[in-house]
C-alpha cells in the first residue's frame, strides 16, 4: 500500500485507488475514487491536475469535492445551514459553536467554473445578470445561488460589509435585490491608532484602535444573536469559548503542517494539496471534526516523509512564497513543473491561520481576529507579514497571482512586489491566472521558467 511520494494524474489515481482498496484501505463515508467527481459532478478539471499519491491526499480531495453533497446530507438530518460571506474565518467559528449548525462560504463557488471547465456556464449566467468579466470570478456565486444546483440555499445568509472589495459588495447587494435576505455586519477598514486613542493588539502582530475592535465586537454580537435564534439556543460565552478552542485545534494542526512542509529540506507535499488544505481553516470545509481528521492524516504523512527523507519535489527547487489563491488549480502544478516549490503562502486569509486568543472574552477575541484580516487593512500591513514569512521560509522569490477583474488587487500586487524587492532584494513577479488557464500556459510557463532561472543564477553569485 505504501508507495514512494509522487504525483499522479487521474488515470494513474484510478489504478492506485484499486491497489489501495485491495490493500484494505479504510475510508470515511465520503470516500471513493477521484474519478467519480468527473463522472457525477462534471469536475472535468481534475483530468488536467496531478495529485499527491497518498491516501491522506485522497481523503483531502474527497473531503473537498463532496462538500455540497455533505451539506445537503446535513440539512436532511435537520442541521441549519448558514451561508457566510466575505469575512473568511470568523463567522464560521461562531456558527460551529452551536450544535446542529453548519456554515459554508458561497464565495467558494468561484472555483466551480474552473473545476467544471466552464461547463456549468455560471460565468455566462452571471454576465446575463449584468455581472460581467469586469468582476472577479466570485461572480459565479450569484447564478449558483439562484439555480440551487451547487450548494443548498442557506437558512441564514451573513455578509460583512464596509471594508470589502467592490466586486463582492456589488454581487452581494444584487443577491439581496433578487430576494435573498442578507444579514449585513460592518467591518471597518483597519487603521493605526492616532495619538490619544487606546490601542489594541491583534493577532498577526497588528494593532487597531480599541474603538474599531468595539465596533466589530458589537457587530459580531448581533450576528451571534441571529445564529442563536436560528439554532434556538443562546450562543453564550461558554459555547463560544469551546468553539474557539475547537477552531484553534484546527489552526494549530495547520500551523504544524505548514511549518513541516514549508521548512523541510524539500517539499514532502505538493503545492496544490497545500493550497487546498489551507482552505480548511476558513470554515472547516463544512465539517469541523472531519477537517481535524483530514489534517491529522496529512500531517502524519508529511512528517513520515520528512523522517524518511522522501519528498515529492527535488531539494534544489526554487523556494517560492505564493500570494493569493489561484482560480485555476492547475497553476500550482505548473509552478512545480518549472522547478519551484512553495515555502510559504498568503492565500488572502492569513488571519484564519492565526490562533484566536483564548485568554480574552470570546467575542473580544473574535473581533480582534476578524480585524486582523489582511484584506481589511492597508496593503503595507499585508506586505509586512509576507516579508516576515518570506524571511522565515528563506524564500528566494515571490509570486503574486492576480485574479482577473478583482477590484481588491488593482495596485496591491505592485505594492507588495515593490516592498519585497526593496526589503529583501529577491525577485517578485505578478501572474494573472484566469479560471481556466490553458490558453495562457505558454506565457505562464515562460514567466515561471524565467523566474526559476533567475533564482538559480542568484544562487551561484
Ligand atoms: S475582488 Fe478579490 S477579495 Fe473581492 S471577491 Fe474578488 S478575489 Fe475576493
Amino acid at each position: 500500500m505504501n508507495a514512494l511520494p509522487g504525483k499522479l494524474n487521474l488515470s494513474e489515481w484510478d489504478d492506485r485507488y484499486e491497489q489501495l482498496r485491495a490493500g484494505g484501505l479504510s475510508e470515511p463515508a465520503y470516500g471513493g475514487p477521484l474519478r467519480r467527481h468527473v463522472i457525477r459532478e462534471r469536475d472535468f478539471r481534475l483530468e488536467q491536475l496531478r495529485f499527491d499519491n497518498s491516501p491522506a491526499a485522497l481523503r483531502l480531495w474527497n473531503f473537498l469535492l463532496t462538500e455540497n453533497e455533505r451539506l445537503h446530507q446535513a440539512r436532511a438530518r435537520g442541521c441549519q445551514i448558514v451561508g457566510t460571506m466575505k469575512d473568511l474565518g470568523t463567522v464560521p467559528v461562531m456558527a460551529y459553536s452551536l450544535p446542529g449548525v453548519r456554515a459554508f462560504y458561497p464565495d467558494g463557488a468561484w472555483w466551480t467554473p474552473c473545476l467544471m471547465e466552464c461547463s456549468d456556464r455560471l460565468l455566462q449566467q452571471a454576465e446575463a445578470m449584468g455581472i460581467d468579466a469586469s468582476f472577479c470570478p466570485v461572480r459565479a456565486m450569484l447564478p449558483a445561488f439562484l439555480n440551487g444546483e451547487h450548494f443548498p440555499r442557506p437558512d441564514l445568509l451573513v455578509c460583512s460589509t464596509g471594508a470589502v472589495c467592490d466586486d463582492f459588495s456589488a454581487i452581494a447587494q444584487r443577491l439581496e435585490h433578487l430576494g435573498q435576505p442578507v444579514l449585513w455586519w460592518e467591518m471597518p477598514r483597519r487603521r493605526q491608532p492616532v495619538a490619544g486613542e487606546i490601542s489594541c493588539g491583534l493577532p498577526g502582530q497588528l494593532v487597531a484602535p480599541e474603538i474599531q475592535v468595539a465596533c466589530v465586537r458589537s457587530e459580531l454580537q448581533r450576528v451571534g444573536q441571529a445564529l442563536g435564534e436560528l439554532a434556538r439556543r443562546n450562543l453564550d460565552d461558554v459555547l463560544l469559548a469551546e468553539g474557539i478552542r475547537a477552531a484553534n485545534r484546527v489552526r494549530r494542526l495547520l500551523q504544524t503542517l505548514r511549518t513541516t512542509v514549508y521548512t523541510a529540506p524539500a517539499a514532502p507535499l505538493p503545492a496544490l494539496e497545500m493550497l487546498v488544505v489551507e482552505m480548511l481553516a476558513i470554515h472547516f470545509c463544512s465539517d469541523r471534526e472531519e477537517a481535524l481528521a483530514v489534517l491529522e492524516g496529512l500531517l502524519a504523512e508529511a512528517q513520515s516523509r520528512v523522517r524518511q527523507g522522501r519528498f515529492v519535489i527535488e531539494p534544489e527547487a526554487a523556494r517560492i512564497f505564493w500570494v493569493n489563491p489561484v482560480a485555476d488549480l492547475r497553476a500550482m502544478n505548473l509552478l512545480e513543473d518549472f522547478g519551484g516549490r512553495i515555502c510559504g503562502s498568503d492565500f488572502m486569509f492569513a488571519h484564519a491561520l492565526d490562533l484566536i486568543p483564548e485568554d480574552l472574552p470570546p467575542l473580544e477575541a473574535l473581533a480582534r481576529t476578524a480585524l486582523a484580516d489582511p484584506m481589511v487593512g492597508p496593503t503595507s500591513d499585508r506586505a509586512a507579514r509576507i516579508i516576515r514569512e518570506c524571511q522565515a521560509g528563506r524564500a528566494e522569490a515571490v509570486v503574486i497571482s492576480r485574479i482577473p477583474g478583482a477590484s481588491h488587487c488593482a495596485r496591491e500586487g505592485e505594492i507588495i512586489c515593490g516592498l519585497v524587492r526593496e526589503k529583501m532584494g529577491i525577485p517578485a513577479i505578478e501572474l494573472e491566472i484566469p479560471p481556466v488557464c490553458d490558453a495562457l500556459l505558454p506565457a505562464l510557463g515562460s514567466r515561471l521558467q524565467a523566474l526559476m532561472e533567475t533564482v538559480r543564477a542568484r544562487r551561484t553569485r
